[in-house]
This record gives C-alpha cells, structure tokens and sequence, in this order.
C-alpha cells in the first residue's frame, strides 16, 4: 500500500526545483497534492503533468506571497480544489518551501530596509500565517515541514538577510511543534545545502565543481536528495520525530 494513501498535501513554490522533486515525492506515495507556485504557471502545470504521467494526482494552485492578501487567495484555491476532488477540505501534509534569497554577492553593508522586508514578507510572514490557516484543516497525523537552510549554521555574509530569515522559520517549527503535538501533528524543518534547483548556475562547469567541495560527499545536491528526506517526515514512520533540525545538506555542515 502507498504510504500517503488518502492524504492531501499542500507544497508551496512546486513549480520548480526542491518543491517540484517533494510534490513529486508525495504524490508517489499516493498524496493528492496541490501544486503551488506564483509566476511559473507553465512550470507548475509540468509538475503536475509529471505527477500525472506516473500515476498520481495533483493540482496547480497559484497565489503570490509576500503580498497583502496572499494567503487568504491561496486558501480559497486549495479549499475549493480539495473540496471538488475529495469532498471536503482535509490538509494533512504542509510543506512550506516557497522562498526567495538575496542577490548573489549582496553584502551585508548594501541590505536595505526594503530588502529585509520583502524577505521576511516571503519567508517568515507568509509560512507562518499558511500554518496559522492550516490549523483547522489539519487532522491528527497531520504533518508540517518547513523548508531552512544549512546557512542558519554556517557563516555567509553575503547571505545575512536571507539566513535571518531561514532562522526565523525555525522558530516556526519549534513553537508550533509543542503548540501541535496533543493533536498529534507533527512539525519539522529539513535544512539543505547547495542543491540543484535547475537555475543557470547549475549549467557552469567551473562554478558547480567549487559548490561540489562545500559538500562532505563532494557533489551539489539534487532536488530529489533533499524531497526524499521530507518524504520521509510526512509519513506514518517519521510520527515520533517532531520540532528537529534534519540537516539535508550532504554533510556540508560537518565543516
Ligand atoms: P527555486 O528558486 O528553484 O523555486 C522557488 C519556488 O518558490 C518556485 O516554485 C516559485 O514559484 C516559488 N516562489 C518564489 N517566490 C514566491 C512568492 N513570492 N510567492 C509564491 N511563490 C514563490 O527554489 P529552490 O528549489 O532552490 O529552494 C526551495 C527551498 O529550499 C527554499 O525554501 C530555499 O530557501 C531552500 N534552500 C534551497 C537551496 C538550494 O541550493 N537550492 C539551499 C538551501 C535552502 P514561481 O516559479 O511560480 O514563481
């Protein structure tokens, strides 16, 4: 029997990268899953041709974050959708993984008051008011994961803007997973490394061979190294483990 049989999931910015290879993931596992993105709606539909093409079932819902309004116009989408598919509206499995990053080469002198607001707006503010939404849809069993990085571990300054806010998130796991736990729901961050998302800097030889040596195994990551671990945690075996760090950076934090 699939391991998400009858389950539905919600996988914010799975129109590409880490988020694609999860939704994927899930859905192999037997989750119908919403396909969340903001911009890409021909990407977003590819995931969902892919979920299709090997069996599974998914959906595409799209809503900015980071802007008034976002997650209320999320909602109304996956409400109606999981409404129309299964006759109700039950999330069991939240992944929030949408995020942006600074510019690369940002230094920690040219941060400005706007930048710090239009990353925590997509970061921290939206995950934490998805989970606030998602409280009553959740049953018991229910899962959330929250995407982090290994830079709230590792020094980078060129990324301090982007590294608070990942450390925020964390916080979003700690506290929700007490605030959860008598209802049986589960709540933790998976922290990557570098990991191929399919962006051009993947296509330089030169620039994926210095990424590869951050990595204890000596390679970039790919999406599905990081979704197998968050595959892992939305399911039954993963229920004694919640408000954890899993480090999914192929040992890049070992130093
Ligand atoms: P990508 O940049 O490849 O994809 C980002 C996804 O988020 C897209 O689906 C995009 O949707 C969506 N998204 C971006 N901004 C918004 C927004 N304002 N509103 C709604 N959706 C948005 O991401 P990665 O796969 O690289 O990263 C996934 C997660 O992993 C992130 O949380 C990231 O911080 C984390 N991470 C990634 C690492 C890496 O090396 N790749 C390393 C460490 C952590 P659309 O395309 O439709 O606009």
């Amino acid at each position: 029997m699939e391991r998400l049989e009858n389950k539905t999931a919600l996988v914010t910015g799975s129109s590409r990268g880490i988020g694609r290879a999860v939704a994927r993931r899930l859905a192999e596992e037997g989750a119908l899953v919403a396909v969340h993105y903001a911009t890409q709606r021909d990407a977003a539909e590819e995931t969902v041709r892919l979920i299709e093409q090997d069996g599974g079932r998914a959906f595409s819902v799209r809503a900015e974050l980071g802007v008034p309004g976002d997650v209320h116009e999320l909602f109304l989408g996956l409400e109606q959708e999981l409404k129309a598919r299964t006759g109700e509206v039950v999330l069991n499995i939240l992944v929030n993984n949408a995020a942006i990053t600074t510019p690369a080469g940002q230094m920690p002198e040219d941060v400005t008051p706007e930048d710090l607001d239009r990353l925590y707006a997509v970061n921290v503010k939206a995950p934490f008011f998805i989970v606030q939404r998602a409280l009553p849809l959740l049953p018991a069993g229910g899962r959330i994961i929250n995407v982090s990085s290994g830079l709230t571990r590792l020094a980078n300054p060129e990324q301090v803007a982007y590294s608070m806010t990942k450390g925020a998130i964390e916080q979003i796991t700690l506290h929700f997973a007490r605030h959860l736990a008598p209802r049986g729901i589960t709540v933790n961050t998976v922290a990557p490394g570098i990991t191929d998302n399919g962006s051009a800097i993947f296509d330089v030889p030169e620039a994926v061979r210095q990424m590869a040596q951050l990595s204890a195994f000596k390679r970039v990551g790919q999406a599905e190294d990081v979704a197998d671990v968050i595959r892992f945690l939305a399911t039954d075996e993963a229920r004694w483990v919640t408000g954890t760090f899993v480090d999914a950076s192929g040992g890049t934090l070992l130093g």
